[in-house]
C-alpha cells in the first residue's frame, strides 16, 4: 500500500480518490475550496491538507485533476504548490487534461526535484470515474510508470504507458478528436431520422450492431433523441479540449477540417445555454 496525495476533489478528482482509500491506500487530500477536503475526509477518512505543498509532502505518489493549464501550473509550480513539497523519488501523476507543453515543462520541474512526472488524463467520464473503470493513458518514463501503474489501477480499468511525458496528453487528444467527429455524424443520423419520421429507437437498435454502431450512439443515441442532456462531459470541458487539439495541430501540421468546424459548432451550443450541457447537447443546434 502507497502512501499518497490527491490534489482536486472534483467530479472526476473525490471518487478516483475515494477507489484509492477503499484500495487501502494511505490518502492526504486536499482541495481548493476546502470545505469539499473536509467533506471527503469525513465521509472517507485519510487526511486533509491545507495546501497542494502540504498534500505533496512526504508522499510517495501525489495525484492530480484539475481543470486546465493554468490551474495545474497553480498547483503544482505556483506558491505554496505541491512541487515544493515533492521528495526526492516521489512520482507526480495528474490526470488533468491539458496540453502535451505544460506536461514536458512539469517532467523538467520534477526531474530538477529528483522526482517523476507522469501525464494521465483519463476517458470513461464520470461514470467510469465513480464506478472505477477509466481508461488512463500516460507520458513518462518506464521506471516511475511501472510504480504507479498498479496504484492508479485502483480506480481504472486499462492504463498504459504511451511514451515520453506529453504522450498520454496527445493520445487523449485523439480521443477528443476521434470524440468530435461521432457525435457531429451520429447527431445528423439521428435529426435526419426524425425528419424521415422513423422510430429512432427501432433505428439505434438495428444499425449499433452494424458498422455505424458506437460508444457514443449505444450510451447517448436514446438521450440524445429525446433532448436529455443533464450528465456527462461538460460542452466547456470539450471546448478546453479542442483548443488544445487546434493548437497542438497548429504546431505538428495536422489537418483537422471536421474538429475545427464541431468546435465552432459547440460554440453555437455554448451561445445557446448549453455551456454545462454532455457533449451530445451537438444535435440541439439542428433541431
Ligand atoms: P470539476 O468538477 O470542475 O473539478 C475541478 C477541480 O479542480 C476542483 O476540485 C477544483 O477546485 C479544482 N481546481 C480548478 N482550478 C483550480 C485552481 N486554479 N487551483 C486549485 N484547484 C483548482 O472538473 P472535473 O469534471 O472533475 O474535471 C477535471 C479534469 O478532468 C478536467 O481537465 C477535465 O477536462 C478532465 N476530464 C473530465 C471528465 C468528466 O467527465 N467530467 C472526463 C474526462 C476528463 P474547487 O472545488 O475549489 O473548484
Amino acid at each position: 500500500m502507497a502512501k499518497v496525495g490527491f490534489i482536486g476533489l472534483g467530479i472526476m478528482g473525490a471518487p478516483m480518490a475515494r477507489h484509492l482509500k477503499v484500495k487501502g491506500h494511505e490518502v492526504t487530500v486536499y482541495n481548493r475550496t476546502s470545505a469539499k477536503a473536509a467533506a471527503w475526509v469525513a465521509e472517507h477518512g485519510g487526511t486533509a491538507a491545507a495546501t497542494p505543498r502540504e498534500a505533496a509532502t512526504g508522499q510517495a505518489i501525489v495525484f492530480c485533476c484539475v481543470g486546465n493549464d493554468d490551474d495545474l501550473r497553480q498547483v503544482t509550480i505556483g506558491p505554496d504548490g505541491a512541487f515544493s513539497g515533492l521528495g526526492q523519488g516521489a512520482i507526480f501523476v495528474d490526470h488533468t487534461t491539458a496540453s502535451a507543453e505544460v506536461a514536458r515543462e512539469l517532467d523538467d520541474a520534477a526531474r530538477q526535484k529528483g522526482a517523476s512526472f507522469i501525464d494521465a488524463p483519463v476517458s470513461g467520464g464520470q461514470a467510469g470515474a465513480e464506478n472505477g473503470v477509466l481508461t488512463v493513458m500516460c507520458g513518462g518514463t518506464p521506471e516511475a510508470y511501472a510504480t504507479a501503474e498498479p496504484v492508479i489501477m485502483s480506480f481504472a480499468r486499462a492504463c498504459r504507458l504511451m511514451g515520453p511525458a506529453g504522450s498520454g496528453q496527445l493520445t487523449k487528444m485523439i480521443n477528443q478528436i476521434c470524440i468530435a467527429g461521432i457525435v457531429q455524424g451520429l447527431s445528423e443520423g439521428i435529426h435526419f431520422g426524425q425528419k424521415a419520421g422513423l422510430d429512432i429507437e427501432a433505428v439505434l437498435d438495428v444499425i449499433s450492431k452494424g458498422a455505424a454502431g458506437s460508444w457514443q450512439m449505444e450510451n447517448r443515441g436514446k438521450t440524445m433523441n429525446e433532448g436529455k442532456f443533464e450528465f456527462g462531459f461538460a460542452v466547456d470541458w470539450m471546448r478546453k479540449d479542442l483548443a488544445i487539439c487546434l493548437a497542438e495541430a497548429r504546431k505538428n501540421g495536422a489537418r483537422l477540417p471536421l474538429t475545427a468546424l464541431v468546435d465552432q459548432f459547440y460554440a453555437d451550443v455554448q451561445a445557446n445555454g448549453g455551456r454545462r450541457w454532455d457533449t451530445s447537447s451537438l444535435i440541439s443546434r439542428l433541431t
